[in-house]
């Protein structure tokens, strides 16, 4: 009960804040949204997209899962929450940006990273997790000598790789990107450092996102990141 009482708090300075003093940020907001941006995120707790990204309200439609993982496109008679997502954002809302958040130290990826990892386990998160089961396979392939804590790193960014392929995979989503109305991005929180890194498709690396402004000229030069995966293949 305490923590639900923090939350009911929250939401009553929340609603001091932004309701009882005239305008406030949901002025334009009562009766819709034009969010521009759409982010995929991790269920997990430390990455809430609208705070890492000082987002307001309105900014950016979110569709949150364990490992921050896209299927790829199915068109059958299946339920599919994230699909059903990406078609509202693209086609409803049409927004200008996809990106894939993904952060280190993810729990689904360790999951995944498990010698012991069944995809066949019964249950919904063993055959959601191993939609990056290539990025396992990948992983233990380029990097056999590697720490465990490299490889998980290496596997939650190579799995932001796959989630890029698998958007591509969506007819609307290739057309839209073919028209040139939308972006994709896939990026990297590091929270043991704080820093966030940007998946460069060309050079097929994950890069510092920094403030300065050389180095963030730097971004797209040759060099590779150490720590990060240095093979790509989104496509
Ligand atoms: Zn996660």
């Amino acid at each position: 009960m305490h923590t639900i009482q923090k939350f009911i708090d929250g939401f009553l300075e929340f609603q001091e804040q932004h309701f009882k003093h005239g305008e406030s940020s949901f002025t334009n907001l009562k009766y819709g949204q034009e969010p521009q941006t759409m982010v995929i995120g991790c269920s997990d707790s430390r990455v809430d997209p609208a705070l890492l990204m000082g987002c307001e309200p309105g900014d950016i439609f979110v569709s949150r899962n364990v490992a921050n993982l896209i299927p790829p496109y199915e068109d059958d008679a299946g339920l599919h929450g994230v699909s059903a997502a990406l078609e509202f954002a693209v086609c409803n809302l049409k927004v200008q940006s996809i990106i894939i958040l993904g952060h280190s130290f993810c729990g689904g990826i360790k999951t995944l990273m498990r010698d012991d990892f069944n995809p066949n386990a019964k249950g919904f998160l063993a055959p959601w997790i191993s939609l990056a089961l290539p990025a396992k396979l990948e992983v233990l392939q380029k990097l056999p000598n590697s720490s465990s804590k490299t490889r998980q790193r290496a596997a939650e960014q190579y799995s932001i790789i796959l989630s890029l392929k698998n958007l591509m995979s969506f007819p609307f989503i290739k057309d839209a990107i073919e028209k040139g109305t939308l972006s994709l991005f896939g990026w990297y929180f590091d929270i043991e450092n704080g820093e966030l890194f940007e998946y460069n498709k060309d050079d097929g690396i994950f890069k510092k996102i920094t403030n300065n402004k050389k180095e963030h000229a730097a971004r797209f030069s040759k060099n590779k990141a150490k720590g990060n995966v240095d093979f790509g293949i989104y496509e």
